[in-house]
């Protein structure tokens, strides 16, 4: 049989491998054997140096060190230091990015500030059919501000940009389809409105180079435990553009964002920059995960990166589609001309069982409703063999009747 074979083999594949500049960073996690993980793009696997880093901070830092350690092993400044080593990854400068929180808590500070920075302007537009945090997020910040959410399709996004909005809200990279927008035009047809902007860079940070100086972003938040392998529930990040620093008020303000949080005074006064987007005690446990999973990255260059992400995208696309020539239930989402998210959808109408019985042969990816399975392909550690390997078993799961086994419907979503 020959299937797959006139689009591509595997030794082709293993030859892309062998020649892969980034091939060695496979090494800095510690995937499980048997398993070809294809959902990074949802939780980032576990990096090698972090159950050592986790237990040093708990057994070491913590035990030994007591209360000390928020100064002895700088616990105090964590947010900062991961903002700092996040910041490459963002095309910005190391003041610039903070570790804190969710990306749902930094949407709602951002939000805020941009609204309290944008007097007179009361309407936030974001992407309808986007990640839906975002629209509640921004829903229930604009019922206590007096604001309103209006979502508008892709293609109407710039034209309603007018002089009563305040800010525009985009997911960079979508997580669905993973059509990438154009930042650099996106920033200036907003501001040419006086319209301010807000990035959501979950399915971006890690997967694409990004520039968010170069491309005059005015806020940014992303995502700990997805492409930057922080562990489940990792905190997020958010950014602010410097020339945005002295000015922004966000709408919650704690006591570790304030300019001397050990003065205990009664007056809030912001700290400097983005430390003022500090709330509460960040979860030092949580960060140190983090910090490793930033680590991955260590020299590594996003732009090939991204490259190396996009040719597994087209591979995966060509592999699937001769799968999908013989069962015809499935497509292929086309992948979006120009940049393209780390990720693939192919649709099939028992999607949510054909996903399981992938899964229960050890080829992690993931569903998402109606009818989308859902491929990440992370540079740092996937390979082109494991394309081929998933298409086989897609192959095998496809022509056999395990995926009718009932027992598949009952897979989370969460995953
Ligand atoms: C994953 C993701 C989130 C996650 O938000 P949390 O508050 O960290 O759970 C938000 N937005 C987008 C676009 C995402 O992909």
């Amino acid at each position: 049989m020959t299937r797959n074979a006139a689009a591509t083999d595997r030794a082709e594949l293993a030859a892309l491998d062998a020649k892969d500049p980034l091939g060695h960073a496979r090494e800095r996690f510690r995937l499980p054997p048997g398993v070809i993980y294809l959902d990074g793009n949802s939780l980032g696997p576990l990096p090698v140096a972090t159950a050592g880093l986790v237990a040093d901070a708990v057994e070491r830092q913590w035990g030994e060190g007591l209360i000390r350690s928020w100064n002895d092993a700088g616990w105090i400044d964590l947010p900062q230091r991961i903002g700092a080593g996040i910041a490459p990854l963002l095309g910005t400068t190391p003041d610039c990015v903070i570790a804190c929180d969710s990306v749902s808590v930094n949407l709602f500070k951002l939000a805020g500030a941009a609204l309290a920075a944008q007097p007179g302007r009361r309407v936030i537009i974001a992407e309808a059919d986007d990640f839906p945090t975002d629209s509640y997020i921004l829903s229930g910040l604009a019922r206590i501000a007096g604001a309103e959410l209006r979502l508008v399709a892709r293609d109407a996004i710039t034209a309603a940009l007018g002089p009563d909005v305040a800010l525009l809200v985009l997911a960079h990279a979508h997580y669905a389809t993973g059509a990438v927008h154009d930042m650099a035009a996106t920033n200036a047809a907003a501001h040419g409105a006086g319209v301010l902007t807000l990035w959501d860079l979950s399915h971006s940070t890690g997967a694409l180079a990004l520039a968010l100086d170069a491309d005059g972003a005015d806020y940014a938040v992303g995502c700990g435990y997805k492409y930057l392998n922080g562990g489940p529930g990792a905190p997020a990040f958010a950014w602010i553009a410097r020339r945005h620093h002295d000015r922004l008020q966000a709408p919650l303000q704690g006591w570790m964002g304030h300019a001397k949080p050990f003065d205990f005074t009664q007056d809030y006064a912001p700290a400097t920059g983005v430390a003022r987007l500090a709330i509460g005690t960040p979860p030092i446990l949580a960060m140190t995960a983090l910090a490793a999973g930033v680590a991955t990255f260590d020299g590594i260059d996003l732009g090939l990166a991204e490259a190396k992400s996009a040719a597994l995208v087209h591979r995966f696309a060509i592999l699937a589609s001769g799968v999908a020539a013989r069962f015809p239930a499935l497509t292929v989402d086309p992948a979006a001309s120009g940049r393209h998210g780390a990720q693939l959808v192919l649709r099939h109408p028992q999607g949510r069982r054909v996903m399981a019985a992938l899964i229960a042969r050890g080829i992690i990816g993931d569903f998402r409703p109606s009818d989308r399975l859902r491929f990440g392909f992370p540079a740092l550690y996937t390979r082109f063999t494991d394309l081929w390997d998933a298409a086989e078993a897609l192959t095998q799961v496809l022509a056999g009747d395990e995926w009718q086994d009932a027992r598949f419907d009952a897979l989370g979503v969460v995953s």
